[in-house]
C-alpha cells in the first residue's frame, strides 16, 4: 500500500451489534429545522463553555437553521475533527445540552448532538472534500495507537502537510470508538467510516496489527528506539489495557468476562449469541458497567448490575443509569462479589456479601443465581510501553505525565493525549487533548 492511501476496513456481517436499534436516528430535514430555529443564539453562550473542543454550537445551529448545511459542518469540525462520531456518542446531557440555557428553565435543551450529526452526517456524505491540506512538508510524525486521540491528532498534522504513520497493535483501527462504545449510540462500520474521511484529508498510513514495544523480537512489533529513530515527531495515543480481575474463586474459565472484552466480542464477533444465557451479572458502576448492562438488557437477558457502594455514589452517569433502568437493567447496591459458583464448568451463581459503608457485614450475603458474569471494575493500563522512550514518565496511576498546556511528555519529541493521559474520559477530551498536542508539535517542528 502506498503511503497516504487510505485503506478499506469492514466488519463482518452477523454480528450483534447490528440488531441493535439507533437510540438517537438522523433527524429529517423539517426535524432539523425545527429544533434548529429554537437556539436562542444566546450571547456567552454556555454551550460553547461546556463543550471541551470549544464548537461554536449556536454558530453552526443558526447555519442549520439558514440552511447552510456545509457552513454547520465547517463550523463544527474545525473545532472537532471527530464531530461525527462526538454529535452520537458525547453525553450531550452533561456538557452541552445539560448547560444550555433551556435546561437552566426545567425545560428540553437543545437536541446539540442530533444536530451536529445531521449536519455532519449529511455534509461528509455529499460533500466529503470541505478541508485543503497544505503542501507537502516532508515532516514525519508516528502515532501510537489509532483511538480517537491519535486519529484526531494525525488528522490535524495532515491538513498541515505532514506525513502521519499510525502503528495499531489490533486488526481494526479506531480504538474504542470503533471496538467499545455501546452499538446504540455509534456502530463500529459508522466509526470506521470517520476514520476513513480523516485519512483522506492528507498523508495519513495506519499501520495495523503492529505493537509498538520496547524491543522488537518479531514482524508484528516496532521498537520505540526504531520509532524515535526513523520520524520528526511521536505521538502517543494508547488509551487503557485490558479490564482488570475480580481476583475471586471461580472467575477463570467461560462465563466471566472483563466487560470491555465482550463489549468487543458483540460489535466485532460474527454469529455470537447469548444463547444459554438468561440472567446476567454485571460488577460495576461505572459507564463501562452501564453499558454493559443496558446492551444485555436490549438483548433480551435479566441485567441486574452489583455495585459495592450506593446508587448516590456510583461513578456512571445519571441519564445512562436511567435509560439502562428502563429497559429493565436492575441496580443491587452496597454487594461485593465473593464466589462464582459453577456446575460442570459452567457458571451458575454469585455469592455475594453485603456491605455496610464499604466494609462487609459478618455473616450476611446472598447467592444469585446467573449464567453470565460481566466484570467492568476498570480497566489496566497499557502504558508502560510509554517509558521506553527516554524521558517520558508515568504518575502513580500509570498515566502518562505531559505538560497541561502543550501535552508535551518529558521527552522533547513525544507527545501523548487521550485515556493514557486522562485516565479514561470521554471521545471528545481524547480530540481536545489532541488538538493541544498538535498545536505544540506544529511549534516545534516549525523551531520554535
Ligand atoms: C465500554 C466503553 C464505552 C464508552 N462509551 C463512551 C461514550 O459513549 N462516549 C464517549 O465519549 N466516550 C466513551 N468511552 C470512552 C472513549 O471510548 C475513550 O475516552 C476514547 O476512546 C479514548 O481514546 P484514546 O485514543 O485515548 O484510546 P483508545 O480508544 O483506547 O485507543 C487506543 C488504541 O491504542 C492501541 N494501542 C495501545 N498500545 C499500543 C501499542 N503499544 N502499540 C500499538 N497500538 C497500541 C490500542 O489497541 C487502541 O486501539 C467509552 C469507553 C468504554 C471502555
Ligand atoms: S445555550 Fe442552548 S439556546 Fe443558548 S445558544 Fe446554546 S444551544 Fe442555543
Amino acid at each position: 500500500m502506498r503511503e497516504g492511501d487510505a485503506k478499506r476496513w469492514a466488519l463482518p456481517p452477523n454480528r450483534a451489534e447490528e440488531g441493535f436499534e439507533d437510540k438517537k436516528p438522523l433527524y429529517t430535514p423539517a426535524e432539523a429545522l425545527a429544533e434548529a430555529n429554537r437556539c436562542l443564539y444566546c450571547s456567552g453562550a454556555p454551550c460553547i463553555q461546556a463543550c471541551p473542543t470549544g464548537i461554536d454550537v449556536p454558530t453552526f445551529i443558526r447555519k442549520i437553521g439558514t440552511g447552510n448545511l456545509k457552513g454547520a459542518a465547517r463550523t463544527i469540525l474545525s473545532a472537532n475533527l471527530l464531530g461525527q462520531s462526538c454529535a452520537q456518542v458525547c453525553p450531550v446531557e452533561v456538557l452541552c445540552a445539560g448547560s444550555c440555557v433551556y435546561t437552566g428553565w426545567g425545560r428540553e435543551p437543545i437536541a446539540i448532538g442530533r444536530l451536529q450529526r445531521y449536519a455532519v452526517e449529511n455534509t461528509l456524505a455529499s460533500h466529503p472534500a470541505i478541508f485543503q491540506a497544505k503542501p507537502p512538508t516532508g515532516k514525519r510524525i508516528a502515532l501510537v495507537g489509532s483511538g480517537p486521540a491519535s486519529i484526531a491528532a494525525a488528522g490535524l498534522l495532515a491538513l498541515e502537510g505532514h506525513t502521519c504513520l499510525i502503528y495499531e497493535r489490533k486488526a481494526l483501527p479506531g480504538g474504542l470508538n470503533t471496538l467499545g462504545i455501546a452499538p446504540y449510540k455509534l456502530k463500529g462500520q459508522e466509526a470506521l467510516r470517520e476514520l476513513e474521511w480523516v485519512l483522506s484529508l492528507g498523508r495519513i498510513e495506519v499501520r495495523t496489527g503492529i505493537e509498538v514495544v520496547e524491543t522488537a523480537t518479531g514482524p508484528g512489533q516496532v521498537s520505540t528506539t526504531e520509532l524515535l529513530a526513523s520520524h520528526d515527531a511521536v505521538f502517543l495515543g494508547l488509551g487503557l489495557g485490558a479490564d482488570a480481575r475480580l481476583g475471586i474463586p471461580g472467575e477463570q474459565g467461560e462465563g466471566v468476562q472483563g466487560a470491555t472484552h465482550l463489549i468487543e466480542r458483540l460489535k466485532t464477533e460474527p454469529g455470537l449469541t447469548l444463547e444459554g444465557v438468561r440472567r446476567a451479572l454485571v460488577i460495576g458502576g461505572g459507564n463501562t458497567a452501564l453499558d454493559i448492562a443496558h446492551e444485555l438488557a436490549l438483548l433480551g437477558v435479566e441485567v441486574a448490575m452489583v455495585y459495592r457502594r450506593s446508587e448516590q455514589e456510583m461513578g456512571g452517569y445519571v441519564h445512562e443509569l436511567d435509560a439502562a433502568r428502563l429497559d429493565g437493567v436492575r441496580l443491587l447496591e452496597n454487594r461485593q462479589p465473593v464466589e462464582i459458583l459453577r456446575e460442570d464448568g459452567r457458571v451458575v451463581a454469585m455469592r455475594l456479601a453485603f456491605l455496610a459503608e464499604g466494609k462487609p457485614l459478618p455473616g450476611a450475603g446472598e447467592t444469585l443465581p446467573t449464567d453470565l458474569v460481566a466484570v467492568a471494575i476498570g480497566q489496566e493500563r497499557a502504558t508502560q510501553v510509554a517509558r521506553a522512550f527516554a524521558g517520558v514518565v508515568l504518575d502513580e496511576r500509570g498515566r502518562v505525565k505531559v505538560d497541561p498546556l502543550t501535552h508535551r511528555t518529558g521527552n522533547p519529541k513525544v507527545w501523548s493525549g487521550g485515556d493514557c493521559v486522562n485516565g479514561g474520559k470521554e471521545v471528545v477530551n481524547a480530540v481536545a487533548e489532541a488538538k493541544l498536542a498538535v498545536r505544540d508539535i506544529q511549534r516545534y517542528l516549525a523551531g520554535e
